[in-house]
């Protein structure tokens, strides 16, 4: 008899260690990634407690949101920084972690890291305390952020307790158009269904415009899931999954890779598969597209105008009227001709070596705004090397951005990498809050790492399909 389970059900009942009266799932987690920001408090528990770790080769380190990108000369000048960044060290050594510092040439932000590595892999269940542990989900894996008190619980006992999550098959087929990219999918996506739409599901992505995606591309899609309410996105494992694994560190090798592969073709869904519910989408209603508000639902083609306030439904209309206000933007615009002042490339949604090629042909041969502040900030160290070893530092650094070391930077600006009063980014990142990047009054506009280095160099929000020679 046929398996009509989905993937997403099949990995859960493999990793139930048991299931409470309520309802509740006690859920055996695989792998549990940690960083120098929500694990800090969490190991004082542990102390408190005088509890070990329960797997500490299933617990793996790294350090991102706060490490300097211009110098990571220790100690760091933010005395804040210094002290996560002292007791990540002391935790690790204490209870036996591995941590991938900043001496470390696998260091970068953690889920860049986890995929780089091969420690992310179909069919495990795979936390950690940050909200884009969804990215994890592109190799068919259960990836759900959890939050502090989470991150002691699972230090302690490698499991948590979950409610099981509805699944939504969200179906894009087609082919993109040039111009048009994974992160200009994800932000279609949550615009037509909403940042709440995915409240109590976990999304499969599925169709023929992701099995034709690259892994990079899988991680960009699923990265932002979150955004759109879900508890987490996947991506059915294929051949593309299996071929980006082989030969990774953390993966088995020869006849095991061979076994391992196999298992993780199998745990894709079926043609039978059921789900609770499926929305289907065209890749060709996808333009280039960026987001003008303080959601990343409020997102426009680049060809379209800004909603106007009294053609949206009445529950909408508020917050829209405090988007448009906060942005200094007017309803029924366009925002392409917007003026920006700094343009970020980097984040854990667009900073791997794929993005950071295409943003450099785009800009070879051409500079900088005079009065944009550019940045390109590689996910790992390990990008970052790659990079250089093609030169695109080289070329990046000619057309007047600077080029910095591997970390979160200005996503989440725990760093020194901060917008200053008004200025507007255009940012490769995943969120546009209000102060996401480090000023209260600070403006994101969220586009591809292709559509941010169009940008820097018109000085404006441009359309990637109008600038000159760069669509092949
Ligand atoms: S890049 Fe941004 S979203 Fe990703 S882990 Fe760092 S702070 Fe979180």
């Amino acid at each position: 008899m046929s398996d009509k389970r989905n993937l997403f059900n099949k990995v859960w009942d493999l990793h139930t260690v048991q299931t409470l009266p309520g309802g509740q799932t006690q859920l055996f987690v695989g792998l549990h990634l940690i960083h120098e920001v929500t694990s800090p408090q969490a190991f004082e528990i542990l102390r408190d407690r005088k509890l070990s770790v329960a797997f500490p080769e299933r617990t793996i380190a790294t350090v991102d949101h706060i490490v300097p990108t211009s110098s990571q000369a220790r100690p760091f000048l933010d005395g804040l920084a210094e002290q996560m960044m002292s007791a990540i060290e002391k935790n690790c050594a204490e209870f036996g972690i591995t941590l991938l510092d900043l001496k470390d040439e696998r260091q970068g932000i953690v889920h860049v890291v986890g995929p780089e590595q091969g420690l992310t892999q179909p069919g495990m269940t795979i936390v950690c305390g940050d909200s884009h542990t969804s990215t994890h989900g592109a190799f068919g894996s259960i990836a759900i952020g959890i939050g502090t008190s989470n991150v002691a619980e699972v230090l302690a006992t490698q499991t948590m307790f979950l409610s099981r999550p509805k699944v939504r098959r969200v179906v894009v087929n087609g082919e993109l158009a040039s111009g048009v990219y994974a992160k200009d999918v994800i932000l279609y996506i949550i615009q037509q269904l909403g940042v709440q739409g995915g409240v109590g599901y976990a999304y499969e992505f599925a169709g023929t415009t992701f099995d034709s995606m690259s892994m990079e591309e899988r991680m960009t899609v699923c990265n932002m899931s979150i955004e759109g309410g879900a508890r987490c996105g996947y991506i059915n494992p294929d051949q593309t999954t299996v071929d980006y694994l082989q030969g990774r560190s953390f993966v088995p090798k020869g006849a095991d890779f061979e076994r391992a592969g196999k298992w993780w073709l199998s745990l894709a869904s079926g043609e039978d598969a059921q789900f609770d519910d499926v929305v289907e989408f065209r890749a060709d209603e996808i333009e280039p597209t960026v987001t003008w508000g303080i959601t990343p639902a409020q997102s426009v083609g680049i060809s379209q105008p800004l909603p106007k306030v009294n053609e949206v439904a009445a529950d909408e209309q508020r917050l829209i009227r405090e988007a448009l206000d906060f942005m200094g933007l007017k309803e029924g615009q366009s925002i392409k001709g917007t003026k920006i002042d700094v343009a970020f490339i980097g984040s854990c949604t667009n900073s791997r070596i794929s993005d950071l090629r295409e943003a450099a042909r785009i800009v070879e041969g051409h500079r900088v705004s005079p009065h944009v502040k550019a940045i390109v900030v590689p996910g790992s160290q390990l990008v970052r090397k790659q990079a250089m070893a093609e030169g695109l530092h080289k070329i990046f650094e000619a057309a007047g951005f600077e080029w910095r070391e591997a970390g979160c930077s200005m996503c989440l600006a725990m760093n020194p990498d901060k917008l200053q009063g008004r200025e507007v980014c255009a940012s490769s990142s995943n969120r546009n809050f209000k102060g996401r990047q480090g000023s209260p009054t600070g403006r994101t506009l969220l586009m591809s790492p292709a559509m941010v280095a169009v940008a820097a160099i018109e000085g404006h929000v441009a359309d990637i399909r109008e600038f000159a020679g760069v669509l092949v």
